[in-house]
């Protein structure tokens, strides 16, 4: 069985001793200190270990059941998710107003990866219902919030999104389902959507859905669009629940991973529905609830290959097979551990060094959002949109990838069902699909996010990497092995943001063709700003008293490896970016 512990030392270092969490001119960030966040984060860890963790491999092997119409989650899903919502988890960033505690995101992306890692699937119920929160406190009435945030704060209501369709997923202007509106001002929602998860379950009273529909005689295409609140049981104004709303479940989908979390197809048949935010605008709302969406996906990401490496390096430590080719490190034995073989370090060094900097890179995001809503920090606000679609993309493919990789640390054992690491790359799989498949993430950083507002965000990037290396030309450790590597991968986006206002203007598919490169090789110069960002920090704490030295060391030599074995696959994808899109297009559709 895999065991997972909470990784609160490392996140300790990110929140306090990289970003200097308490310290920064953020509203909330005062309350922030190293003993808050510390008690915070060992709860969540001890929620995730006793509680949650335990939980996966039984909602991954019973997975969720449609019984006389209403969807039974695994067993004991029901009282974790109850245990959750008593120990005030499921409020930690939301609005006072509302009953939440008002914490900054930062803190609540802290407690979202140690959720996520220990059981991705149950932590969905809650992170959807979070994501219907923010857009109903983004576009909702005062009276709409009044009715429907409160009881989704505690998750007494938890809540979904509802945009896909049989027919349509990523170009939702094809949309069908349709809403007719009422003399009392509510509308009549009819159509059906599919995949959606957290669609039915067991575990509150009521479901929020939030459904895009089109209004009779609206505009072709997307600007047609409209978000709708539909409850599952119609809710009165004393906020009272009452008859069940036009709402219920087709089926459950059977996949890959995620079993825990149902998977529902959803039939609106004249379903009450409410207006949320301007009609024809609902993509605008909707994306609210996407963009935060993304960043809770691209911490799945991470999150799983975070659980799948801390099991790996157990196994690595533990299983014996061969010998070290340099000199036997385990006489007595009648083999080395499997850790004594580069090729098992390889493998190791690059989870490790992934998932690390990876934590560093959503941490510093995430108080880019706080900056940006807290502040009111525009240039915040660009730089996070920016990046949203390479945490999302980057995080989620890599992830996957080192969650694989964890299972070849297990050789066969990593393929059978018995040692759990297959779950983790099951589970992981889906984070590179939902929320808008990678491939059209790639699209809105090359097509939208680069040029938005005149490419002033990517450039705030690029001074960012340059003044740090600036800044810190003489920094002893960075000189070491961070900055040059840093400087060549940045030169190489560079390059890479050049060809595309080049070529892309003559011909759209010279940046299309490149574009998943492209947010690869973005993804790789961020963590290596995040590495070199961590690597000083470390090296100029080595000195301090009672300084912990396995710990800095172990940073510095990790961050050495990024440098030297994963920031170079920027040369490479600048390569193919440039080679253009003839090789790409050349093929007529039927030479397939
Ligand atoms: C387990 C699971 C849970 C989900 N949960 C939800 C949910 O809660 N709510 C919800 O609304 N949806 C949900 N989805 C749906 C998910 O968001 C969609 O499957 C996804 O957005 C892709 O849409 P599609 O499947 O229709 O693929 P398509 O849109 O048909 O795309 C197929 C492929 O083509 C690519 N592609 C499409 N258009 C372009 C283009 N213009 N240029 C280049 N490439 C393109 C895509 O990247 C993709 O790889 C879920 C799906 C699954 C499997």
């Amino acid at each position: 069985m895999p065991s997972y512990t909470a990784p609160t030392k490392d996140m300790q270092f990110v929140l306090h001793d990289v970003l200097g969490a308490s310290t920064q001119d953020i509203p909330g960030y005062e309350e922030m200190d190293r003993d808050f966040t510390g008690a915070v984060l060992e709860e969540a860890g001890k929620l995730a270990q006793e509680v949650l963790h335990p939980l996966n491999v039984v909602g991954d092997t019973q997975g969720c059941k449609l019984e006389n119409g209403i969807v039974r989650t695994p067993d004991g899903f029901k009282e974790a998710f109850d245990q959750v919502r008593d120990g005030g988890w499921t409020a930690l960033d939301c609005d006072t107003q509302y009953g939440g505690q008002g914490l900054p995101y930062l803190m609540q992306t802290g407690v979202g990866e140690i959720l996520s890692s220990a059981n991705m699937a149950f932590n969905m119920y809650q992170g959807l219902t979070h994501g219907a929160y923010s857009a109903i406190h983004a576009h909702g009435t005062d009276a709409q919030k009044a009715k429907w945030l409160p009881k989704m704060v505690t998750c007494e209501w938890t809540g979904t999104m509802n945009l896909t369709e049989p027919h349509c997923g990523t170009d939702l202007g094809l949309m069908r389902t349709k809403a007719v509106p009422q003399e009392d001002g509510s509308y009549r929602i009819t159509g059906q959507k599919i995949f959606i998860s957290a669609g039915d379950h067991d575990m509150s009273d009521n479901i929020v859905h939030l459904v895009l529909a089109k209004i009779q005689g609206a505009p072709e295409g997307i600007k047609g669009v409209s978000l709708f609140i539909v409850p599952k049981v119609l809710v009165d104004d004393d906020g009272n629940l009452g008859a069940r709303n036009g709402v219920s479940v087709g089926k459950i989908e059977e996949k890959m991973g995620i079993h825990g979390n149902s998977t529902c197809v959803m039939n609106y048949d004249e379903a009450e529905g409410y207006l949320l935010g301007d009609a024809h605008k609902g993509m605008r709302a909707m994306f609210t609830m996407m963009n935060e969406a993304r960043l809770g996906v691209g911490l799945q990401g991470y999150a799983q290959a975070e659980i799948a490496y801390q099991n790996a390096r157990a196994y690595a430590l533990d299983r014996l097979q061969g010998r070290d080719v340099t000199g036997t490190k385990n006489p007595d034995g009648p083999a080395d551990p499997l850790i004594v073989h580069p090729d098992i370090r390889r493998n190791l060094m690059d989870q490790k060094s992934f998932v690390e900097g990876a934590r560093a890179f959503v941490f510093w995001g995430a108080m880019m959002i706080d900056r940006a809503h807290r502040n009111a920090d525009e240039d915040a606000d660009g730089l996070i949109s920016l990046l949203t679609p390479i945490i999302k993309g980057f995080l989620t493919d890599k992830g996957f990838e080192y969650a694989t990789a964890a299972q070849q640390v297990y050789g066969g054992h990593g393929y059978i069902e018995e040692w759990g690491m297959s779950q983790f790359a099951r589970d992981a799989r889906i984070a590179m699909i939902y929320e808008g498949a990678n491939g059209v993430q790639a699209l809105d950083l090359v097509g939208r996010k680069l040029a938005q507002d005149g490419g002033k965000h990517v450039m705030a990037f690029f001074d960012m990497v340059k003044s740090f290396c600036k800044e810190n030309a003489e920094d002893e450790t960075l000189k070491a092995g961070f900055l040059e590597p840093l400087k060549a991968a940045s030169k190489d986006l560079q390059s890479a943001a050049m060809y595309f206002m080049q070529s892309g203007m003559k011909n759209p598919n010279a940046a299309l063709a490149g574009s998943y490169d492209f947010m690869t090789m973005f993804g790789h110069v961020a963590l290596g700003l995040m590495w070199a960002k961590m690597a000083k920090t470390a090296g100029g704490m080595l000195g301090d008293d009672g300084a912990d030295r396995d710990f800095l060391e172990a940073k510095i030599a990790t961050g050495r490896y990024y440098m030297a074995r994963q920031l170079p696959a920027t040369g490479m994808h600048l390569s193919r970016i440039q080679s253009g899109p003839e090789t790409v297009m050349e093929l007529e559709p039927t030479a397939f």
